[in-house]
């Protein structure tokens, strides 16, 4: 893979019919900020997930309520249902007879050993893989007083417990996560556990803020360690709604090579020259691309004098110039276009290119 490290070998597991791990591709997920006790609107949030890419969705699962939905979410959507429980075990055990394709709990945190064995006997018998979450505001209190913070070894460690906890009940079925909203401290974690298990590890920066804080730590600390070649699946965290994190998981495995899906988008940064709406324009073709799932590079250049130039690797793009723009392909101009027929010239051509359906008002 180019420059990057040789990925790291781990055993692969399967979240539904999705592989994660050894030699499957990077997976995207994320999960819904729905009430999962409202089944419609988790559906239509997951279905929103769905149309950008999301390959895997993960539902809290808060109580029995919750748990009684997951039939219905499950018939309703495509990718795998991971269910997020904490401290109850007995939800663990009822949302893997109601289906979910896997867990996220921490054992040592559901009660004593014997109720950790119940659940993790059905999940070994139903094959549904648990996955252990670390994160730096859960680390147990004696590894921060051992550590004096809950740095990157203390949240190995508790990491090493949890995993030890299911080893011990012959549960291989592990994937883990070891977030911290500390980039640094998020990719020396994963870089120490990575020398010590052989189990898929999900990559995230956990609490990493709004959408640009977000894309910037979760794009450094998830790009950082795919480029090492740790991670085998990957949750962008944003203080936003979950569909605005694909694009960005996305557009780290694009950055580096991992993954091709939907367009990438070349723009100019806009100067003096630019006499044409350009950042409205890009505004609105990204939105309307953002369920396009064939690669394609698209240019939209402030002005003709560099556009095309600097932009001949796009499959297709516009150079604005005054109050309108020429459309190229390859680099070669096609024809020219009025400032508002703009996007609805490129979208008509990039549905030609794909040969997939978008919307657009007016159509
Ligand atoms: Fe300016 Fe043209 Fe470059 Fe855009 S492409 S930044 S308008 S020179």
């Amino acid at each position: 893979m180019g420059i990057l490290k040789p990925r790291r070998k781990t055993i692969k597991i399967h979240i539904g019919d999705v592989a994660v791990g050894g030699d499957a591709p990077i997976v995207v997920q994320s999960m819904t900020n729905t009430d999962t006790k409202d089944w419609k609107a988790t559906v239509e949030q997951i279905k929103r997930l769905e149309d950008r890419g999301c390959e895997i969705v993960r539902v809290a699962v808060l109580d029995m309520e919750a748990v009684q939905q997951i039939p219905r979410i499950k018939s309703s959507v495509k990718i795998p249902i991971v269910a997020d429980i904490h401290f109850d075990y007995r939800l663990a055990i009822e949302s893997i007879k109601a289906g979910v394709d896997g867990l996220r709990l921490n054992p040592g945190n559901i009660g004593g050993l014997d109720k950790v064995k119940k659940v993790v006997e059905l999940a070994k018998e139903r094959e549904v893989p648990i996955r252990i979450g670390v994160n730096s505001g859960s680390v147990e209190k004696d590894l921060i007083e051992k550590y004096g913070s809950p740095s990157p070894h203390a949240m190995v460690e508790s990491a090493l417990r949890h995993i030890k906890f299911l080893e011990d009940l012959d549960f291989g079925l592990i994937k883990v996560s070891l977030k911290s909203s500390n980039v640094l401290d998020t990719i020396m974690a994963y870089k120490l556990l990575a020398e010590k298990v052989p189990y898929p590890f999900h990559l995230g920066v956990t609490e990493a803020g709004t959408p640009v804080q977000g894309a910037i730590k979760s794009s450094l600390g998830i790009g950082i360690l795919l480029y090492e070649g740790i991670g085998d699946t990957i949750r962008v965290s944003i203080t936003g709604q979950p569909e605005e994190e694909i694009p960005i998981a996305y557009g780290i495995l694009r950055a580096l090579g991992l993954r091709e899906r939907g367009a990438e988008i070349i723009s100019c940064p806009t100067c003096g020259r630019t006499e044409i709406d350009l950042i409205s324009i890009v505004k609105e073709v990204e939105e309307k691309l953002s369920v396009l799932k064939t690669p394609i590079k698209v240019a939209i250049m402030g002005c003709v004098v560099n556009g095309p130039g600097e932009a001949k690797e796009a499959d297709i793009g516009i150079a604005g110039g005054r109050k309108k723009g020429t459309l190229f392909k390859k680099g070669r101009v096609v024809k020219s276009v009025k400032e508002e027929e703009m996007v609805r010239e490129l979208l008509k051509e990039i549905e030609i290119i794909t040969g997939e359906r978008l919307f657009w008002a007016g159509k």
